[in-house]
């Protein structure tokens, strides 16, 4: 007979009880483990030995009848912090009680905040369902190292030009570096310099300046001259005081859309035909004149200009800039 499972045969028959003794009331076992009062705590304290300490942290107990006036209101909560730590090790549905939060009375008085938190929580319709941990963060409730790590990552604030640089007509490679030349991730001598790498600098565009990322781009003697071929082309003044200046004097509101789209495709590609020079001046050995890049890109502007869907405006402006 299987006398653990048959639950129903089994009858008490005081055999239990009879044999095994209670040598503990239900007084005394209530008396035993109830919270201990303040004093009862400091009766404790003053009859420790004043030379010995009671942890391993070295403190007597001469230290702490000495200091009770100072330490004893956190002796007495650490105490009771404890007995409490043990209460919480219960599952969440053993602090649910008919429908309704029923968290422990030491909770209430040393966190009455987080007591007041908790019972805010609505609690699920069948509180015996099985606790399971939910990542709030993410709309389905799990936790995945994709969803810790787009919780985790600092999301760069947003600019009003990178929008703009991805449109169809621009090449993908332009709008690339374009990207990286306002954002400064363009690996210029004064990028490696920054990174510890020693060298010695110099521009091969001009052959006379040391080489950094405004100086390629914008402050150049070479780059500038193509600059204000272009800015004038444009009509949009002369060599502009920074790069990204440089993209938003010809987006600026007011030009019609047909020359905004024109001068994203004349602002790229002076970004990505400099840096071309640049780098076959610098690795190859060959030679670029203003002239050429100018030509270069003017031939791309015309070629490009073909996918703009920006409308031009009905203006002497737009005539004149665009015939
Ligand atoms: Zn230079």
């Amino acid at each position: 007979m299987d006398l653990f499972t048959q639950h129903e045969d089994y009858q008490d028959n005081g055999l239990v009880s009879n044999v095994i003794p209670s040598l503990v009331t239900e007084e005394e076992n209530c008396a035993l483990t109830s919270v201990p009062l303040s004093e009862e705590i400091w009766a404790v304290v003053k009859s420790m030995d004043l030379d010995s300490a009671p942890g391993p942290d070295g403190f007597s107990g001469q230290f702490f009848v000495s200091c009770w006036e100072i330490v004893g209101a956190d002796v007495i909560m650490r105490y009771n912090i404890s007995l409490l730590l043990d209460d919480l090790s219960d599952m969440v549905s053993s602090f649910i009680s008919n429908g309704s939060w029923d968290l422990p009375q030491l909770l209430h008085f040393y966190f009455p905040s987080l007591c007041d938190w908790i019972s805010q929580v609505p609690i699920a319709a069948d509180p015996s369902a099985e606790d399971k941990l939910i990542w709030t963060a993410s709309s389905s409730g799990e936790l995945t190292a994709k969803h810790a790590y787009i919780f985790l990552r600092q999301p760069s604030p947003s600019v009003a030009w990178g929008k703009s640089l991805w449109s169809k007509f621009i090449l993908p490679r332009m709008s690339l570096l374009a990207w990286k030349v306002l954002r400064g991730r363009v690996i210029s001598d004064d990028f490696l310099q920054r990174r510890g790498v020693a060298l010695v600098s110099r521009c091969d565009l001009c052959g006379i300046d040391s080489e950094s990322l405004d100086h390629i781009f914008l402050n150049c003697s070479f780059t500038a001259a193509i600059w204000s071929h272009f800015t004038s082309l444009f009509e949009l003044g002369g060599v502009p005081p920074s790069i990204l200046e440089g993209l938003q004097v010809g987006m600026a509101v007011g030009r019609s859309g047909q020359l905004k789209d024109l001068w994203l495709i004349c602002f790229t590609s002076i970004l990505w035909f400099v840096w071309n020079a640049r780098n076959k001046m610098r690795h190859e050995g060959k030679v670029f004149s203003v002239g050429t890049i100018c030509r270069l890109v003017s031939c791309h502007i015309q070629a490009a200009s073909r996918l703009a869907t920006g409308t031009m405006h009905n203006s002497i402006q737009d005539l004149r800039i665009l015939k």
